[in-house]
């Protein structure tokens, strides 16, 4: 799933590819990306990009007097960017093809969401804060004014684990499963300490974690075309997804947690103090 690093390396793509250029086409493979209905899909066809922002992990393609094109990836969804289209249209319900997005020069992108789970979602709005995701995310914690006393304030009176808190788009717009669990591990720190009982010590050390860790992505993504960036994330995480696998740090197994849909990665020597993490496999991932 694209996070944060890697929808930021995507904005960066599409600026360059996209700013400048008319979208005289879009075609909706699968009806059920689309999230809204007015204004409808076409209404962007006409207009050129004139900017591309991230907002959290959603992608906005701002264009000159049209709606707004906003889209999250959600978990199996990627973007593939194509020099030429393929001439004539695509078939609807075959494959993972989700939405086409054709330039005038013959250019253009195609989202795509692999398995059976649906969530790539696409809307045509007006005003970006018109998309609910977009309205409920929590600061940016790339911004500029996203300091450790920002991070102090979020934290307090939130009465649950950091691994939860730290996903949670609400509180910290960006971060999900993948990073959550870098960030925990760059920070040594276990996914289910209480972010109640963090010192100002363990605040700073969780902050510089969270800045350094999504910064080193970044620049590991940046300059990536689109089609390469999800094997450059893989390549850059150090514990997750990583199980079985020597941790880089002090070498010790990096362990898992399973959930019924999802699971964490960590170190026990650097994270745990040596413990182990019981199983979770009734309950969901923790929000
Ligand atoms: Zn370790």
């Amino acid at each position: 799933m694209p996070e944060l690093p890697e929808v930021e390396a995507l904005k960066d793509f599409l600026t360059e590819h996209l700013v400048g250029h008319e979208i005289v086409r879009v075609l909706p493979v699968a009806i059920s990306v689309l999230k809204t209905y007015d204004p409808p899909l076409t209404a962007v066809e006409g207009h050129e990009v004139t900017a591309v922002h991230r907002h959290g992990k959603f992608l906005d393609l701002v264009t000159d007097g049209g709606p707004h094109l906003v889209t999250h990836l959600a978990r199996a969804g990627w973007l593939h960017w194509k020099d030429t289209l393929p001439d004539g249209a695509p078939r609807p319900g075959k494959g993972p093809l989700a939405l086409r997005v054709a330039l005038e020069t013959g250019a253009g992108f195609d989202l795509t969401e692999a398995g059976t789970q649906k969530r790539l979602a696409v809307y045509v709005v007006l005003d970006p804060r018109e998309v609910p995701g977009i309205a409920r995310l929590g600061p940016d914690p790339l911004a500029d004014d996203f300091d450790e006393a920002r991070l102090t304030a979020l934290l307090k009176g939130e009465r649950r684990q950091l691994k939860g808190a730290l996903r949670d788009q609400s509180l910290i717009a960006g971060v999900g499963n993948a990073y959550s669990d870098e960030i925990l591990h760059a920070a040594k720190m276990s996914p289910f300490k209480p972010t109640s009982s963090l010192t100002s010590e363990e605040t700073t050390r969780l902050y510089e974690a969270l800045r350094t860790t999504l910064t080193e992505a970044i620049e590991r993504s940046r300059g990536v075309a689109a089609g390469r960036l999800k094997s450059e994330k893989k390549s850059g995480l150090r514990v997750h997804g990583r199980t079985g696998e020597p941790c880089p740090v002090c070498g010790d197994t990096i362990r898992e947690v399973s959930f019924s849909d999802s699971s964490l990665q960590y170190c026990p020597t650097c994270q745990t103090g040596g413990t182990f993490l019981a199983d979770r496999r009734l309950s969901r991932l923790l929000k």
